[in-house]
């Protein structure tokens, strides 16, 4: 999407320029305190200001920030919230169907490390709508702790699949390994779908990785084949070329997700932007990387742009943690975008929405300057993506963003037998699960299980179950499961 389409939700009194009014008051503001030889504090700017307006007329009571449903200085007309949205503070999940041709950005990691009470390992989950219960997902990364978000966020496991990894390093797909064996185990039997880019040599692309993953989870797969899995631990992995320039990934559907390389110290790291066709959307996330001009070029126009990000006060480093500055410095400019650089990456792109996912969230204190390093280039609307989860919803005329309110415990989506058809299957009478591939009687000996406790030694009698412990053959009713919900499906 274009410059110019930034205001296509903007109200007739704003006529279309409300956003770039606001953003050429900042910079007029600016000059002119520089202009005036003071220097560009907020009090002297607005005494400066004050002074000059009363030296004039009778001064006009104006707005000088626009007409905007919001105000502010970077909050443009269209960031409001719209119908679909039940609350406009949080967003609780499960309560809202996703509208066609609506898209809901949620980020369900945002940190490289330390691991955090607030941030897990990076991973951003794109729905679009298709005005279904279940939307259609895209998951880009899986970094460590991001799979129990993506659960409370009531995603329901059997359907996670579409996972696009930026690049190998494990804050970026450190719960692939844990969430497929378990996704299988809930009911995911068919297989899943991982794309990533090759390496320099084989060993180093996402196929090497993934057939070795499962090799490192032999014994949990052949553990869980105790119980139905059908097909649920296949992988099918695409493999793209990590040089391909805004190379196509993946295409269905009207959607298309390209690549392009990342620098990011060894080959092999790429950039994804997704374009839905139908709805006119695209989302750009550029992974790790140093600020470059493929990710300026093929991010342009971008409806959400989100870079990774790195606040640049390596001394005020050194000083919290005792490291020294140096090593600081060599780290974020081998590896990764300075907030200075995101925000130049923005005002190259001119996205609707920018946003920073994969940053050290630095804590109050250092918020201030965290934003004032982005806005020393984008003066546009701008968020972290983070701490989590951090939900944007996108529409042609609108964007909004919430913070998830997310259970602490355990609050899965519930099971729906409707996960377990194809696309346009109609419901059948019965579904029987896959029957398991590897008993225990072929993976335990036999003294172990003798070792067992007697289970009337426990149980009190009254509640005495005798155990399951052959394959008793489960077949679902899915009407009757669906009734139990309250959810009739052939009215
Ligand atoms: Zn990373
Ligand atoms: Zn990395």
């Amino acid at each position: 999407m274009s410059d110019e389409n930034n205001t296509a939700g903007a109200s007739p009194e704003a006529s279309g320029t409300g956003a770039h009014s606001r953003r050429d008051f900042m910079k007029v503001g600016a000059a002119g305190a520089a202009a005036l030889g003071v220097s560009a504090t907020g009090a002297s700017a607005a005494e400066t200001t004050a002074t000059s307006a009363s030296a004039a007329t009778e001064p006009a009571v104006t707005n000088p920030y626009g007409p905007s449903p919001g105000g502010g200085i970077s909050l443009p007309d269209y960031f409001k919230p719209w119908p679909a949205i039940k609350n406009n503070n949080f967003y609780m999940p499960g309560t809202e169907t996703l509208p066609k041709n609506e898209m809901r950005i949620s980020f369900l990691g945002s940190t490289p490390w330390p691991p955090t009470q607030l941030q897990s390992g990076t991973s951003i989950l794109v729905e679009l709508g298709t005005g279904e219960d279940q939307p259609r997902r895209f998951f880009f990364d899986m970094g460590n702790g991001s799979i129990r978000n993506a659960i409370a966020m009531q995603v329901p496991a059997p359907l996670i699949n579409d996972i696009f990894l930026t690049h190998l390093h494990a804050d970026h797909y450190a719960d692939l390994p844990y969430m497929y064996p378990f996704r299988a185990f809930s009911g995911g039997f068919t297989p899943l779908r991982v794309y990533g880019p090759s390496g320099r040599t084989p060993e180093l692309g996402i196929k090497h990785m993934v057939k070795h993953m499962r090799e490192m989870n032999r014994w949990h797969e052949e553990n869980f084949n105790a119980c139905p899995i059908g097909d649920g631990f296949e992988i099918d992995v695409t493999e793209f070329d990590w040089k391909q320039e805004n190379g196509i990934v993946y295409d269905q559907d009207g959607v298309k997700v390209r690549s392009w390389p990342r620098s990011h110290v060894k080959d092999g790291a790429v950039a994804y932007r997704l374009d839905w066709e139908d709805a006119g959307l695209s989302f750009v996330f550029t992974g790790d990387g140093r600020p470059d001009e493929l990710s300026a070029k093929y991010g342009k126009g971008a409806d959400v742009f989100v870079s990774e990000g790195t606040i640049d006060v390596p001394k005020l480093s050194a000083m919290k943690l005792g490291a020294p500055a140096e090593l600081w410095e060599y780290t974020i400019d081998i590896f990764h975008t300075m907030y200075y650089a995101a925000g130049y990456l923005f005002k190259q792109t001119q996205p609707r929405m920018a946003a920073i996912c994969h940053y050290e969230y630095a804590g109050e204190a250092l918020e201030a300057e965290s934003v004032a390093e982005v806005r020393a280039n984008w003066d546009g609307l701008f968020m972290f993506g983070g701490p989590d989860v951090q939900v944007v919803n996108v529409s042609k005329d609108a964007i909004w963003s919430r913070e998830a309110n997310l259970p602490k415990g355990a609050a899965p989506a519930a099971m729906d037998p409707r996960w377990f058809l194809k696309p346009g299957e109609a419901l059948p009478e019965t579904i029987s699960l896959p029957t398991p591939r590897l008993p225990r009687e072929e993976q335990q000996e036999q003294f172990v299980r003798d070792l067992e406790i007697d289970p009337h030694k426990y149980y009190p009698p009254d509640v005495y179950r005798k155990p399951v412990q052959t394959w008793p053959g489960v077949t679902l009713n899915p009407r009757e499961m669906l009734a139990a919900r309250g959810i009739k499906v052939d009215d």
